[in-house]
C-alpha cells in the first residue's frame, strides 16, 4: 500500500502519490503503473528509460520512487511530498529523480550593508539543520548593524576554466602560448559566439614540461558561469588545435587548473568567481553590550585561533567557520553546493582602533555564485533568491549576482564576528548545548 498525499501542485496541476492528475480528468492506470514497476524491478526497463516511455518524469518519479520502495520495503512518503515539477527540472538539474529533500531554513536580519551593489538593510534566508548556526548570525548582524553596518567590495571577477594541452616539447609548449597571445582577439570572438553574457577577459598560460594550461577567464554576467565558461573554452579549443601552426591536442576541457570544487592555492592568489571584502567596526560598546567581549579578547583569538592555529594545522584558508554560512545560503538559494570547498576559503582579519574600537574583516578570494541558472530556478530557491532583491538577471546583466556576492560577504562577517566574541566570552558549548541538542525547547516547555 502506498499513502496517497498530494505529492505535487505546481502551475495548476495537482498530482498525488498515486500519479493521479487531480486538476484535469486524466487519470493514470494504476495497474499499468504497477506492471511497469514489476518490469523495474525485473531490470527489464533501466531506471533512465522511465522519463522517455511514460512521456512525464513526474510520473516517472513515481515509478522510480515506488521502485525502490519495493526494494527496501518500506514507503518513502517524506521524500515523496515536494513542490518539484519535474517535467521541469529534468533534463536540466537531475536525473532519476525519487523525490526531494527538505531543509529547514531560518532567517537573519536586519543586516545593514553599505555596499557598491548591496545597499541597505537585509533579512538573509540559511538553509541548515546546524542548531545555533541562525542564532549566531543573528547576533553578529546585530552587532554590525548598530555599529553602522557592513561595508562592502568586489575587487575581482572572473570565472575559469583552464584546459590541459599536449605539446611534443617544451619549445613547442613556448610557441603555442605564444600564438595564443597573438591571436587572442579571434580567440575571444570564437568563445565569444556561444552566449550572450559570457565575455572572455584574459588568457593565461601555465607551462609544466611538455605540458600546457590555458586558464580561460570569463566575466558571466549574473550566472555562476560555470556551465559558460565550458561551453566557450571548448569551442575555443577546438579553434586552437584547427588553427595553432604547430602541433597540439587538447587532452582535457578541464585540467584541474581551473579549480572548481578542489581547495587550491591558485584560486586563493588569483581569485575564482567573486574576490569580496567585507568590514565593519564595532563600537567597544556594542561590543560589550550584544557580543558579551571585550575588543581586545576578540582581537587575540582572532589572531592565536584564526591565524597562528590555521598555519600550525596547516591549513590553507585562515578563518573560523566560512563554510557554515556559505553552505547555508547555497544551500537556501540553489548555487552549486559542492562549489562550497573554494567559495568558503578565505581570510579573517581584526585590529584595535585608536578609539578602541573593533576593526573586522572577512576576504573571499573564490565566491562562486550567480542568480541564473543552475539550481536558481528552482522555486523555493527562486523565493529565498527574491527575499535578497536578487531574483533572476540584473538591470545590467551582472548587478544582481554582484550584490548578492556582498550581501554573502558581510553575512560571513556577522558569523566570524559571532563565533569568536562567542569564543572570547566562552559561550560556544553553552549555546549548541541549548540550541543544538533542543535543551531551550525543553525548558520552555517544562
Ligand atoms: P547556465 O544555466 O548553464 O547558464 C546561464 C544561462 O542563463 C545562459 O543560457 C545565459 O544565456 C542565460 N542568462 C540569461 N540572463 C542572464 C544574465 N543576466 N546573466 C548571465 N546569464 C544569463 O548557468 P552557469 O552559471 O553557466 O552554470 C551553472 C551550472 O553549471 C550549475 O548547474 C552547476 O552545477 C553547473 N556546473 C557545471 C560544470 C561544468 O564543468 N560544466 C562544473 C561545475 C558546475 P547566454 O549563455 O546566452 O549568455
Amino acid at each position: 500500500m502506498f499513502s496517497n498525499e498530494i505529492i505535487f501542485i505546481h502551475k495548476n496541476k495537482t498530482l498525488n502519490n498515486n500519479g493521479e492528475n487531480l486538476s484535469v480528468d486524466n487519470r493514470v492506470d494504476e495497474r499499468k503503473l504497477e506492471d511497469i514497476v514489476d518490469k523495474v524491478l525485473r531490470g527489464e526497463i533501466k531506471l533512465h528509460q522511465l522519463d522517455q516511455l511514460l512521456k512525464s518524469s513526474n510520473l516517472a518519479t513515481l515509478v522510480r520512487r515506488r521502485f525502490i520502495e519495493r526494494k527496501i520495503g518500506s514507503q518513502l512518503p517524506s521524500l515523496a511530498s515536494t513542490i518539484i515539477d519535474f517535467d521541469e527540472i529534468v533534463g536540466r538539474n537531475i536525473e532519476n529523480p525519487i523525490g526531494a529533500v527538505q531543509v529547514p531554513v531560518g532567517i537573519i536580519g536586519p543586516l545593514k550593508i553599505n555596499g557598491e551593489y548591496a545597499k541597505g538593510e537585509f533579512y538573509v534566508p540559511l538553509a541548515t539543520t546546524e542548531g545555533a548556526l541562525v542564532a549566531s548570525v543573528s547576533r553578529g548582524a546585530k552587532a554590525i548593524t548598530l555599529s553602522g553596518g557592513a561595508k562592502t567590495r568586489i575587487l575581482y571577477d572572473g570565472m575559469t576554466r583552464a584546459p590541459l594541452l599536449w605539446t611534443p616539447s617544451v619549445e613547442e609548449a613556448l610557441r603555442l602560448v605564444e600564438w595564443v597571445k597573438q591571436s587572442f582577439n579571434e580567440i575571444k570572438a570564437v568563445a565569444e559566439s556561444t552566449t550572450r553574457h559570457g565575455k572572455l577577459v584574459d588568457i593565461k598560460p601555465y607551462i609544466t614540461g611538455n605540458n600546457v594550461w590555458l586558464r580561460f577567464i570569463y566575466t558571466t554576467g549574473d550566472a555562476m558561469g560555470m556551465n559558460m565558461a565550458t561551453i566557450a573554452t571548448d569551442k575555443a579549443c577546438n579553434y586552437i588545435e584547427e588553427n595553432f601552426p604547430g602541433t597540439v591536442k587538447c587532452l582535457a576541457l578541464s585540467g584541474n587548473m581551473c579549480v572548481d570544487k578542489k581547495p587550491a592555492i591558485i584560486n586563493m592568489l588569483e581569485g575564482r568567481g567573486k574576490t569580496v571584502v567585507a568590514e565593519a567596526i564595532i563600537s567597544r560598546e556594542t561590543a560589550l553590550k550584544v557580543l558579551k567581549a571585550e575588543p581586545e579578547l576578540i582581537h587575540d583569538i582572532n589572531t592565536r585561533k584564526n591565524l597562528l592555529g590555521s598555519a600550525r594545522a596547516g591549513a590553507i584558508a585562515y578563518n573560523a567557520h566560512f563554510a557554515n554560512i556559505i553552505a547555508a545560503i547555497f544551500i537556501a538559494t540553489g548555487q552549486d553546493v559542492a562549489q562550497v570547498v573554494e567559495s568558503s576559503m578565505g581570510y579573517t582579519w581584526t585590529e584595535i582602533t585608536s578609539n578602541g574600537d573593533l576593526y573586522i574583516s572577512v576576504t573571499l578570494p573564490s565566491l562562486e555564485v550567480g542568480t541564473v541558472g543552475g539550481g536558481t530556478r528552482l522555486p523555493t530557491q527562486r523565493e529565498a533568491l527574491r527575499i535578497l532583491g536578487v531574483e533572476g538577471g540584473g538591470d545590467p546583466p551582472g548587478t544582481n549576482a554582484r550584490k548578492f556576492a556582498e550581501i554573502i560577504a558581510a553575512t560571513v562577517l556577522a558569523g566570524e564576528l559571532n563565533l569568536l566574541a562567542a569564543l572570547a566570552a566562552k559561550q560556544l558549548a553553552r549555546a549548541h548545548i541549548a540550541l543544538g541538542r533542543g535543551k531551550k525547547n525543553k525548558e520552555k516547555h517544562s
